[in-house]
C-alpha cells in the first residue's frame, strides 16, 4: 500500500473511532519498494490541501522520510495543454516543483510491501502482505 492510503485510514475498532490515537496508524516492520508511477503535479496540487499533514509527517517518519515540519503552500496549478495535447502547469516555481516531486516520491511511489500497522489506541496490528493491507478484524473485535 501507498503511503498516501494510511492518511485516510484509522483504526477499524469501534472503540477506536473517537480516540486521536488511532490515527494515524504506526508502520511497523516495514519492507519497502519503489514503484515508478507517472509524475502528475495538477493531481499532487489538488490532493495537498486534503492531506492531514502532520499526520503524513508521522508516517513518513516511521518510513525513513524526512518532510517539513508546516505543510507546503503550492498553488493550485491549472491545467493547460501544450502543442502535443499533454497538460502542463503553469505558475509552477521551482521550489513548488521540488516539494511536490519529493511528494511524488514519498506518496505516490513509495510501496509498503510487507509490515504491519499499528493502532495507537488499542494496539491491533494490521498486516500488510504483498502491498495489501488486511483491515478485516478478529470477529471478538467487530
Ligand atoms: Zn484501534
Amino acid at each position: 500500500m501507498k503511503l498516501l492510503t494510511a492518511n485516510f485510514l484509522s483504526c477499524a475498532v469501534k472503540a477506536c473511532k473517537s480516540s486521536p490515537l488511532s490515527f494515524p496508524l504506526h508502520f511497523k516492520d516495514a519492507e519497502l519498494a519503489s514503484k515508478s508511477v507517472p509524475y502528475n503535479p495538477i493531481l499532487l496540487s489538488n490532493l495537498l490541501p486534503r492531506l492531514d499533514w502532520p499526520a503524513l509527517v508521522t508516517s513518513s517518519s516511521e518510513l525513513g522520510f524526512t518532510l517539513p515540519q508546516q505543510k507546503p503552500e503550492i498553488t493550485p496549478f491549472t491545467p493547460t495543454s501544450s502543442e502535443d495535447g499533454d497538460a502542463v502547469m503553469s505558475g509552477a516555481g521551482e521550489e513548488d516543483e521540488k516539494t511536490l516531486r519529493m511528494l511524488h516520491k514519498v506518496l505516490m511511489e513509495t510501496e509498503v510491501v510487507e509490515g504491519k500497522m499499528v493502532c495507537g489506541s488499542c494496539g491491533f496490528e494490521y498486516g500488510i502482505h504483498q502491498t495489501v493491507a488486511n483491515f478485516l478484524l478478529p470477529s471478538h473485535l467487530v
